[in-house]
């Protein structure tokens, strides 16, 4: 995928997805935030798309947008304290974690597998990746989300229950991580339907912004 303002591209090696990071987004889920342990689910690397128009999925008459903060690596390891995770930090992007909510509610109350929810062609909208090197690590700022010009998510990253570097430990205890990993670190409060013509604009502070069409 491309990074800002360079020629290089970033290999991808895998997608780590963390679920419900925002207190407000967890209530709307029908959930109860608290510090629990946070927990993982991952999208092929081939769903990542950058382009302006984004294909809208078959199989599914509730597609919903969750705008997040994706990290990038650019080393990794196994069991990281959070200083580690850090340091293995490449950069940020815009993510929107495309999520095929009618099948995943279906999912949830069969306790089935989320993959046809969340793991298909294209869930994965990016923005190029902004490097530290640049900007440093943003850790607090507004999140935002807009269709056709509407505001439907705001928040703010430092109102993560679980911060960037704890949540990069814990995913280590379980997965080695690895050059080329991008984690997307979940969404605010305010997930809501795409249709397809749909015009989405994302932005995070200090990463600029990622638009896209959704397409019909
Ligand atoms: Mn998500």
């Amino acid at each position: 995928m491309g990074i800002a303002g360079l020629d290089q591209r970033f290999p991808i090696h895998r997608i780590y997805c963390v679920g419900r990071n925002f207190a407000a987004h967890a209530r709307e889920m029908g959930g109860q935030p608290d510090r629990a342990p946070p927990f993982f689910f991952a999208k092929p690397a081939d769903a990542v798309i950058q382009a302006d128009r984004v294909p809208y999925p078959h199989r599914t008459s509730e597609l919903h947008h969750e705008v997040e903060l994706v990290v990038a690596l650019n080393s990794g390891g196994r069991g990281l304290t959070a200083g580690d995770a850090t340091a293995c930090i490449y950069g940020h992007a815009i993510g929107v974690d495309l999520t095929r909510r009618d099948l995943q509610s279906e999912a949830k109350a069969a306790g089935r597998p989320w993959e046809t929810a969340k793991a298909f062609d294209a869930s994965a909208p990016i923005s190029d990746i902004v490097p530290v090197a640049g900007t440093g690590h943003p850790r607090q700022g507004a999140i935002r989300l807009k269709v056709n010009g509407e505001l439907r998510q705001s928040g703010r990253l430092e109102d993560m229950i679980w911060p960037v570097p704890e949540m990069l430990a814990e995913l280590s205890s379980y997965f080695e991580l690895q050059a080329g990993d991008l984690v997307f670190t979940g969404t605010p409060a305010g997930v809501g339907r795409l249709l397809p013509g749909d015009r989405v604009q994302a932005t995070i502070d200090g990463l600029g912004s990622l638009e896209f069409e959704m397409d019909g």
